[in-house]
């Protein structure tokens, strides 16, 4: 079982991802709604790996990142940004963040999970 943390503040993202990777099978979803939430999860919980929405109240994105990157207890957890925007050099600011890789909004959930299984160095016959 994959353990996901998915930090987002939009519920009906959180509905539908947490959907898709029930449906998918072999992923558990963790959610927390800011960044501060998120940080505090990630070092409770130590999840596999976090998606991290950049857009999100209290603490953003980038700023969570960056805390979990400097946390020895949290630093060796991989981290996709998610962000709408499509600016050119949104990708740079994330992964100058610490990211480890990004994606962008509206999810494409099949390409997302290819992203998540190459950080963490899976097989793809594990979805059975
Ligand atoms: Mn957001």
């Amino acid at each position: 079982m994959t353990r996901i943390l998915y930090v987002e503040d939009n519920d009906d993202n959180v509905f539908l991802l947490t959907m898709r990777f029930e449906l998918l099978g072999g992923y558990e979803v963790l959610t927390a709604a800011d960044g501060e939430a998120g940080c505090a999860m990630a070092a409770a919980e130590t999840p596999d790996l976090i998606l991290m929405d950049l857009d999100l109240p209290i603490v953003d994105g980038w700023e969570a990142t960056r805390r979990l990157k400097a946390d020895p207890a949290t630093r060796a957890i991989p981290v996709i940004a998610l962000t709408a925007h499509a600016l050119t050099g949104a990708r740079e600011k994330a992964l100058e963040a610490g990211c480890d890789d990004f994606d962008t909004k509206p999810i494409d959930f099949d390409r997302l999970v290819e992203r998540i299984e190459r950080l963490l160095a899976k097989g793809g016959n594990e979805k059975d």
